[in-house]
C-alpha cells in the first residue's frame, strides 16, 4: 500500500469528464499521467473513472503517483468514482470539492476540458490574483485547444482589467517539457 507523503509536490489536474473527439486528448492524457507518476509528483483530481479523468489517474496510478480523489457523494451514488484509488475523500458539494483540491495542491494544472474544467481553473486564476494561494497554475495548450483563452487574457489584460503581474502568473504550456520547466521554476 502506498503512502502519501508530506515532502512530495501534489498536482492538482482538472479535465474533461469525456474523452473528446480527438484521439490526441487520450494519448496525451495518459503521457502527462504517466509524467506525473515518473517524476515523483502526488496527483490530485475529480475522483472519476470517466473520460479523460479516467484515463489520467489510471496512468498515473501506474507509473507510481499517490492517487488523490475529491469526489461529491451525488457523484458516488451514480457510481462515477475510480475504485483503485489510493485515496478517497468524500465531499457534500461541489463547492466542497474544489476547495479540497486547492487546499491539497501546490500545482494546478488544467488539461483540455469542457465548462467544468474551465470553471476551476478560472477559480485557480483567480485566488492566485487575490493571493488567497500561492501555486503554480498552467494551462496546458495542447493542440492550440486554450487558444482563445490565451487571447482573451491577453486582451483583458490590454484593456487594464487584468494586471499584467498577474497575467504572468497564468502560464499557457503547449508541451510537457514547457510544463516541466515551468514547474521547476517554480513561479
Ligand atoms: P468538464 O470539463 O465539463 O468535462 O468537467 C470536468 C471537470 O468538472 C472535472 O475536473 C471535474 O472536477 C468536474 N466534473 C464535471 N463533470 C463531472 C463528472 N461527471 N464526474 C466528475 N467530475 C466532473
Amino acid at each position: 500500500m502506498k503512502k502519501k507523503s508530506r515532502d512530495v509536490q501534489t498536482i492538482s489536474v482538472y479535465l474533461g469528464a469525456s474523452p473528446g473527439k480527438n484521439p490526441l486528448y487520450a494519448e496525451k492524457v495518459k503521457e502527462l499521467g504517466c509524467w506525473i507518476g515518473k517524476n515523483g509528483f502526488d496527483l490530485v483530481y475529480g475522483g472519476s473513472k470517466i473520460g479523460l479523468m479516467g484515463m489520467l489517474a489510471e496512468s498515473a496510478l501506474e507509473a507510481g503517483a499517490y492517487v488523490t480523489g475529491v469526489e461529491p457523494q451525488f457523484f458516488i451514488d451514480s457510481v462515477l468514482q475510480l475504485d483503485k484509488l489510493d485515496e478517497l475523500i468524500v465531499t457534500k458539494t461541489m463547492a466542497e470539492r474544489k476547495a479540497k483540491i486547492i487546499e491539497l495542491a501546490d500545482i494546478f494544472i488544467a488539461f483540455p476540458g469542457g465548462t467544468g474544467t474551465l470553471e476551476e481553473i478560472s477559480e485557480i486564476m483567480s485566488a492566485i490574483s487575490l493571493k488567497l494561494i500561492d501555486g503554480v497554475c498552467i494551462v496546458y495548450n495542447l493542440n492550440g485547444y486554450y487558444d482563445h483563452l490565451e487571447a482573451l487574457l491577453d486582451h483583458m489584460t490590454e484593456e487594464g482589467l487584468v494586471l499584467p503581474e498577474n497575467r504572468n502568473k497564468i502560464h499557457f504550456c503547449r508541451t510537457l517539457p514547457e510544463i516541466a520547466s515551468v514547474i521547476e521554476s517554480g513561479t
